[in-house]
């Protein structure tokens, strides 16, 4: 399987740090895939993202860095991206399924449940409904199956993607989950934003702390969080791990 690693929206947040959205552009068998979708191009020409939003992130919006835009530059139809699979619906994950309203989004029931109905006041102010009121063909998926991958609980086959996982790792958000890629030349695992910094996931953890308190303070479960964080620092050695705002990550993963 073809992958193509891409930054989707850079972020300078106050503080000197550099945030990317890191996505995943899959060359499946049954046509493209992307894992997350950044920022949208309707984000960056309309401007809608909320004003305190763009204080605090500081997302570039830039045209250019749009899954629309790059799946266009590397020679392909956007019309071909038939699957989403997204590791959450927050924003800067989520804000292109408008960009590719034919595509099926795949994600953990949970956070579709959490984004779609929303039951509590910090749901209701974390999720834009805009981003799917296009009309989105939802594959959700629970984790009752009792499946497991590199020792973590895993929901696989994803419908028609053979080769792709759910890895449940709920905490940023109520159903965040990773998304693992059995690449053919060995599994990458695209963790979202279950951690930011690549220090967080090294042998001796570490994380700048503007970072660590920002995690903590706008995670759904904090506890949640931290042990699955823990999880993925067990993880062998031949998985990749990625997250998906570490600029770090992103350059190693294209070198
Ligand atoms: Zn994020």
């Amino acid at each position: 399987m073809k992958v193509h690693h891409l930054n989707c929206g850079t972020m300078r947040p106050p503080g000197g740090f550099t945030l990317v959205c890191h996505c995943l552009l899959l060359e499946t068998p049954r046509g493209l895939c992307l894992v997350d979708t950044g920022f949208g191009r309707g984000e960056a020409a309309f401007g809608a993202l909320p004003g305190y939003y763009r204080r605090l992130v500081r997302p570039a919006l830039a045209q250019e860095e749009s899954a629309h835009h790059q799946v266009t530059a590397l020679g392909h139809d956007p019309r071909d991206v038939r699957d989403i699979v997204v590791t959450h619906l927050d924003v800067d994950h989520a804000g292109g399924l408008r960009d590719f309203p034919w595509a099926r989004v795949h994600l953990h029931a949970a956070e579709h449940a959490a984004a779609t109905r929303p039951a509590r006041p910090a749901d209701r102010n974390r999720y834009r409904a805009r981003q799917w009121e296009h009309g989105v063909d939802w594959m959700t998926y629970d984790d009752r199956g009792g499946d497991t991958l590199f020792g973590l609980s895993a929901i696989r086959p994803l419908h028609d993607l053979p080769g792709l996982a759910l890895i449940p790792l709920a905490g940023h958000s109520r159903g965040h989950s990773g998304v693992a890629v059995d690449t053919g030349d060995g599994w990458l695992l695209h963790a979202g934003d279950a951690y930011w910094f690549h220090g967080e996931v090294a042998p001796r953890p570490h994380c700048p702390l503007a970072l660590s308190l920002t995690q903590r303070l706008i995670a759904d479960d904090h506890r949640a969080r931290t042990e699955n964080l823990s999880r993925l620092r067990d993880l062998p050695a031949e998985v990749r791990l990625f997250s998906a705002h570490d600029p770090h990550e992103l350059d190693l993963a294209l070198t």
